[in-house]
């Protein structure tokens, strides 16, 4: 027997229902935001990820899944939908659209890493990106979007909304601030785990994500981003927190929230949840300004998060799709005896589902009983029996499953006298 891959996994029929849950509430917050679908392919040229996420950051250096095609060209499956998304807002002068232009897109992401409850090596995103405006307002209707997904799916209360400002590269606040934290952690090296040394030369501010106890106190006492920010960046925080308020969006100021991606500037964000243990992100997401011109399109800013539906969808409680929810109960379960039976029989399920019936045929020549006994398995409220006799007089059945009450309908008139019979299924 073949094994599926570690770290992937098959969403089953029992848990489809809560994933099909979890997009029907996005697409319906996104829309109502003005955010328009966008479908992008699974992989794209390495280089547009290199580039896009930082050639320094973790998800590029060790959990890409890149592979050369049978033209030698190298390709990477998507880590994350940003850098793709971008790719496609420029090369099809997506630009040129009233700004910000706002796109969304889900699907999976492939990234090499440890699989643990949470963490997967195929997993899935809900994605958004509004491109083109900086305004501290748009930051914080994307958050307050991010808010409203979760508030419709009742897992609001659950979460904690956590803000910070990165500051800026173009302002220098943040690289004044990186010189001060790198200083800082040299002369703390030996009291740092490896990967944190390592760190501390190739992607500094990752340093602050280390959950490696030992590293704790050090890091605790290490300077804090937000000391250093130039007024631009601080006035933009403080109103993307004021609109936040305005929105009745509760929110704490975490300073240490850095994320994995190198191209974050200022206001950057996540949900986080005590209920997940080690893995307790479920969305997360940032203001990206530089990363478009750096991809080769216009000077246009951004900001966008990424959902990780597997979270989502664990913290949903199984009502709603209760066992078996999965397949829809049929509301007639037709019984053909007899070859010429079952070709009249498929016939006139075709035309009864059209008519807006779940309706399924026994077609396995069973017997009579079997097929009743399978007719009741599935839920049906009516089972149709058709054998030679009533097909020669062009009459059905119909019987009632819960009584067990019979009566003999035309088979012109079948489908009229089911859907009387109870509405649609
Ligand atoms: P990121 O793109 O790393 O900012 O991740 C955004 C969200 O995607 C996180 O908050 C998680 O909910 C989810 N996520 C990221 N990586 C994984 C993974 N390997 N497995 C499952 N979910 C993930």
């Amino acid at each position: 027997m073949i094994r599926s891959v570690r770290g992937v996994h098959d969403i089953l029929p029992t848990e489809a229902a809560k994933w099909q849950r979890v997009e029907r509430a996005a697409r319906g917050v996104f829309e109502a935001y003005g955010y328009a679908e966008i479908r992008l392919p699974l992989f794209e040229r390495t280089e547009l990820f290199a580039r896009g996420i930082g050639e320094a950051t973790d998800i590029v250096q060790k959990e890409m899944y890149t592979f050369d095609d049978r033209s030698g060209e190298s390709l990477t499956l998507r880590p994350e939908a940003t850098a793709g998304l971008l790719r496609a807002y420029i090369e099809h002068g997506l630009h040129v659209q009233p700004k910000p232009v706002k796109l969304y897109t889900l699907g999976p992401m492939f990234r090499y890493e440890r699989p643990q409850a949470g963490r997967y090596r195929q997993f899935h995103q809900l994605d958004i990106e509004a491109l083109g405006d900086d305004h501290a307002a748009l930051d914080a209707e994307v958050i307050t979007m991010l808010v409203e997904l979760f508030r419709r799916l009742g897992l609001a209360d659950r979460l904690e909304v956590e803000v910070n400002s990165l500051g800026d590269e173009a302002s220098a606040c943040r690289p004044r601030y990186r010189a001060e934290l790198v200083a800082y952690l040299r002369t703390r090296a030996d009291r740092l785990c490896e990967e944190c040394r390592e760190r501390t030369e190739k992607n500094p501010l990752r340093v602050l994500d280390c959950k490696t106890p030992g590293c704790r106190p050090v890091l605790d006492g290490a300077p804090v981003l937000g000391d250093f920010l130039c007024a631009d960046c601080t006035t933009h925080f403080a109103k993307t927190r004021e609109y936040l308020d305005a929105s009745s969006v509760r929110h704490v100021v975490s300073p240490r929230l850095v994320r994995g991606l190198d191209y974050y500037v200022r206001t950057t964000f996540e949900l986080t949840t005590t209920e997940l243990g080690a893995q307790n992100a479920v969305a997360g997401g940032g203001r990206y300004d530089g990363l478009i011109k750096l991809l080769g399109g216009p000077p246009d800013p951004g900001i966008g998060f990424a959902v990780g539906v597997e979270r989502v969808v664990q913290l949903l409680p199984d009502a709603g799709s209760p066992a078996g929810a999965e397949r829809r109960t049929p509301r007639v379960f037709l019984i053909p005896l007899g070859e010429p039976a079952l070709g009249r029989m498929l016939a006139t399920a075709t035309g009864l589902r059209a008519r807006g019936l779940v309706v399924e045929v026994g077609y396995g020549g069973r017997k009579l009983g079997r097929e009743l006994e399978r007719a009741g398995r599935l839920g049906a409220s009516h089972a149709v029996i058709v054998g030679e006799a009533e097909l020669e007089r062009g009459e059905a059945i119909v019987k009632e499953m819960a009584s067990g009450a019979q009566r003999v309908v035309k088979l012109g008139e079948l489908a009229e006298q089911l859907l009387a019979l109870g509405g649609r299924a």
